[in-house]
């Protein structure tokens, strides 16, 4: 499986890093590697001084396809979840002043943590999803899905003119403002719909 993930999706967000709002949607991706899962602690790494967290709601496909209408997108995916996209921002950084590719800073071990999805049905709506995170009990990080510039059919779309999407595979779909870092001995909490998904502490 594959680990998609769009980059500057909320305007917010975008500004924030002063980066520009972009026309089509900016993607990378993780190794199956990058996975966290089952709420198990992430281990600071020794590469970086400056991992930061990005919440994120997470689509997981579930069915082989290329080049799909935005029209069919729906049909692709069931279930959708929460998870970090977790990004080694002073790796980043010097990446971006060199021009170089961002795998070193986005696509290490551990560095998408995901937890429980949920069936896409039991939603009101999928493009008015509300997600929050809290960092120590302190939430840092609010969000709806309402506010993507490019909605998850839309992704879906462009992604796979690209990529030949698997089942299994996931996209992580931006995230909004309030980035930040993480210290060991933080705890991290992540909500869909107000309902806990993700629960983990930082090692
Ligand atoms: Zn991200």
């Amino acid at each position: 499986m594959k680990i998609i993930c769009i980059g500057r999706n909320y305007i917010d967000h975008a500004k924030e890093l002063n980066n520009p709002v972009p026309a089509s949607p900016v993607f990378f991706c993780k190794p199956d590697t990058a996975l966290l899962q089952k709420n198990q602690p992430f281990f600071y790494p020794d590469f970086s001084k400056n991992i930061h967290y990005e919440t994120e709601i997470v689509v997981k496909i579930c069915r082989v396809g290329k080049n799909i209408e935005e029209k069919f997108a729906h049909r692709y995916y069931e279930e959708i979840g929460m998870g970090i996209d977790f990004t080694a921002r002073d790796l980043q950084d010097a990446a971006k002043a060199k021009g170089l590719p961002w795998e070193i800073a986005k696509a290490f071990d551990s560095s998408a943590p995901i937890g429980l999805f949920v069936d896409k049905n039991t939603l009101a709506d999928v493009n008015a999803i509300p997600f929050h995170m809290e960092l120590n009990g302190k939430t840092v990080q609010q969000g709806n899905s309402a506010d993507m510039i490019f909605s998850i059919d839309k992704i879906i779309a462009y992604v796979s003119q690209f990529f030949t999407l698997k089942i299994g595979d996931l996209i992580f779909t931006g995230t909004p403002a309030g980035v930040g870092p993480v210290a060991v001995g933080d705890n991290i909490k992540a909500y869909l719909n107000n309902q806990l998904m993700l629960d983990f502490d930082i090692k």
